[in-house]
């Protein structure tokens, strides 16, 4: 057993007179307060109280959480109470005494509990260790240095308790070990817990390594030396050059799920190379690459832009001599500490003024972090379904930003500046005019990134825009943003709502070239009584103009020959007007070559008849033309539309602005973003005013409404629409 001495040894230069005293003190009590138990191994209990103190006297832990951790199963397998503890210590290590045995007090097990229900259990236990942080990281830290003891010595005990102990490491204390960062003992945790639950896998990945070890080494140290030497030559001092070793558990799971053999994984070489500031690191990352060819693609710079837990290291891979591979990691000594120990790092940083302030924010930052995880799973009643949620990677759909004051905030992937802005408050949203992230102005419908620091700019009043409502454009992602400007709609004047629901209902009408529909008719599309309710609904924004367009294209499908029918065929739902016999097919005389009439402009769905030109082919009229009755009646041939459901139809439309430069471009961006052809262009202009006349090729009017939606949106734009003659 370690004594008291031994235990402290490696940081004992760090400790003060009363740090010392508070861990003599702490160890000579539980030593007496143990006095006479045993563990299962015939071991002083006590041992295990040094050996769990000492696990976080490596990490570099304060004297409380030591102290704390060489009591920690005082009060729950002895007789001293917690108020004892108090009177003979202090308030801040019985506080992390009790929070271990409260800890101790989860049932994890259940006498009947049945096999589907353990992972319910574990599920709540990691629930309720991660709420216990709420009130002291340290609490959970004290627990994990507890649960890997006892992983170290599971060897004692019955094979049945060796098998549940060990699955509750692997579902429980190691992912929590990897939430907190601390990868060290995420790996041991692991490594223990297969052993028990699959012997005979970790027996034969064990045995494959110590097959190899011994060359591996021997290779090893090489490089090792010549990467040395390479540094030694450019005078760049090193903390540490290493092999990395490659843990059990993860070589069998890769070996596992990604069908790798066990060489495949292990003859891979990886390095690690931890100097003592940043610009060393990016020396190191040129020396490599000019040493060994860099492979393309494997580069990361976790430096610059570390990973959402924080991580941050220089990776990269360059082909050796003999064609293998060498992976290489390389870092700051700080950084190595916070990527081996997590939360824990915090602990081994003494300093006072900037840099420990940093430190401060980060530390604080990791735990805000650890608890916007913690938040998901309040919202969650079901501990199997937070189990999920912790088990699927939350960051995979969930985006972390930063409120200008450091504050962590948790959107939706894909959520924009706006979703933001309603996440913050409502009337922030509200007056959202703008935004800066990481300091520089994004538009509105920018796509947040993990670890963006997002400034919302604002106006003294107004509301939102009713764009944001439209999901092709792509303002808003989350549901309570879209709720919230919903609401502000709904709140303003009814009459007001309605007259901007005609002018928004007219806008669109004449967009898809349909100005001449009643709205009666269009409301009526909508199963709606009311006109007028209709045309509110419009203006309120729960009718978009866009559901218009899709409505009549819906109805269009649907349709049969009854007098709805012959009432839709007068509306062009479909900007359907084929300028080829590509689009309309002509009977008994197929090869012709087909256009059509100026005089009744034919579209898709029109009862259509064909005329016999001399020397310009068919041209196809509607069948209620009034100038088909003045052709001879042997040159009219019958004639159908063509059945292609791709079909695209060129539309003519008709767009002003204000002169700038780049405007065309911007349009021809955004048509092509809709995977829309230009077939032609051209465009006046007079007094500023560009008069553009564009004809697309759209598949429906659907696409065409969104189109000019968003041709509508581009800056110096004042209207976008079809033109109809
Ligand atoms: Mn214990």
């Amino acid at each position: 057993m370690l004594s008291f001495e031994e235990l402290i040894e490696p940081i004992q230069q760090s400790l003060q007179v009363n740090d010392r005293t508070l861990l003599r003190n702490a160890y000579t009590f539980s030593q007496q307060a143990h006095a006479g138990q045993k563990r299962k191994s015939g071991e002083d209990y006590f041992v295990h109280c040094v050996e769990v103190a000492r696990i976080l006297v490596e990490i570099h832990m304060d004297p409380a959480a030591i102290a704390a951790a060489l009591l920690h199963d005082v009060v729950e397998d002895t007789d001293i109470t917690l108020q004892e503890l108090e009177r003979e210590f202090d308030a801040e290590v019985a506080q992390l005494v009790d929070g271990v045995t409260k800890l101790e007090r989860v049932p994890l097990q259940t006498d009947n509990g049945t096999r589907g229900k353990a992972s319910d259990r574990e599920a709540e236990y990691l629930r309720k260790t991660l709420l216990a942080m709420d009130n002291d990281v340290r609490v959970i830290l004290i627990k994990l240095a507890d649960r890997l003891h006892n992983m170290r010595t599971l060897g004692h005990l019955s094979p049945e308790s060796q098998r549940r102990i060990a699955h509750e490491t692997m579902e429980v204390f190691a992912p929590l070990a990897n939430r907190l960062g601390i990868w060290q003992m995420k790996w041991e945790l692991q490594d223990l817990a297969f052993r028990y639950l699959n012997a005979e896998g970790y027996r034969r990945i064990a045995s494959y390594i110590a097959e190899r070890r011994a060359d591996r080494d021997a290779y090893m140290s090489r490089l090792v030396d010549r990467i040395k030497k390479l540094l030694e030559q450019n005078n760049i001092p090193y903390a540490d050059i290493s092999g990395r070793s490659k843990h059990i558990y993860s070589i069998w799971r890769k070996m596992e799920y990604k069908k790798l053999s066990f060489d495949q994984i292990f003859d891979v070489r990886a390095i690690r190379i931890i100097v003592k500031d940043t610009a060393m690191c990016y020396q190191v990352l040129g020396i490599i690459h000019q040493a060994w060819r860099p492979i393309a693609g494997e580069f990361d710079d976790y430096i610059a832009a570390p990973k959402e837990n924080f991580y941050q290291s220089l990776h990269t891979a360059v082909l050796l001599e003999d064609g293998k591979t060498l992976e290489v990691q390389i870092r700051t000594t700080e950084m190595h500490y916070n990527a081996e120990y997590g939360v824990a790092a915090h602990w081994r940083y003494k300093e006072k003024g900037s840099a420990g302030k940093a430190r401060d924010i980060d530390f604080e930052r990791r735990l805000q972090y650890l608890r916007e995880l913690l938040d998901v799973g309040r919202s969650v009643d079901d501990a199997s379904e937070f189990m999920d949620v912790m088990r699927s990677d939350v960051f995979r759909d969930r985006v972390y930003v930063f409120t200008p004051r450091g504050d962590i905030i948790d959107l939706p992937s894909g959520s924009t500046p706006i979703d933001f802005a309603y996440h913050i408050h409502t009337d922030v949203g509200n007056r959202c005019r703008g935004a800066k992230i990481n300091g520089k102005l994004v538009k509105l419908d920018y796509t947040l990134q993990v670890g963006d620091r997002v400034e919302i700019l604002t106006s003294k009043r107004g509301g939102p825009s009713r764009d944001w409502l439209n999901p092709h454009l792509g303002y808003v992602r989350t549901k309570r943003a879209t709720a919230k400007i919903r609401q502000w709609f709904r709140k303003q004047d009814r009459e007001k709502m309605v007259s901007l629901g005609r002018e928004i209902l007219d806008r669109e009408l004449k967009r898809l070239g349909l100005e001449t529909t009643k709205h009666d008719a269009v409301a009526r599309l909508f199963d709606e009584d009311s006109t007028e309710e209709f045309i509110a609904k419009i203006g309120y924004g729960d009718i978009h103009p866009q559901h218009i367009a899709t409505k009549l294209i819906e109805i269009e499908q649907q349709a049969t020959k009854d007098e709805e029918r012959s009432f839709l065929n007068s509306l062009p739902n479909e900007p359907s007007r084929p300028a080829s016999s590509e689009g309309v097919r002509v009977q008994g005389t197929g090869g012709f070559l087909t256009n059509f009439a100026r005089c009744c402009n034919p579209i898709q769905g029109d009862e259509i008849i064909g005329y016999i030109t001399q020397g310009r082919g068919v041209t196809i009229h509607r069948m209620d033309c009034p100038n088909i009755h003045r052709f001879p009646r042997q040159r009219l041939i019958s004639v159908d539309w063509g059945s292609d459901q791709e079909q695209r139809y060129p539309v003519p439309i008709c767009i002003t602005a204000y002169d700038r430069e780049g405007l065309m471009r911007d349009i021809g961006i955004a048509v092509a973003d809709e995977h829309i052809n230009i077939r032609s262009v051209s465009v006046n202009t007079q007094n500023h005013i560009a008069t553009f006349s564009v004809t697309l090729e759209v598949d429906s009017a659907n696409q065409l409404s969104r189109v000019l939606a968003k041709i509508e949106q581009l800056p110096n734009i004042m209207e976008a629409h079809r033109v109809t003659t």
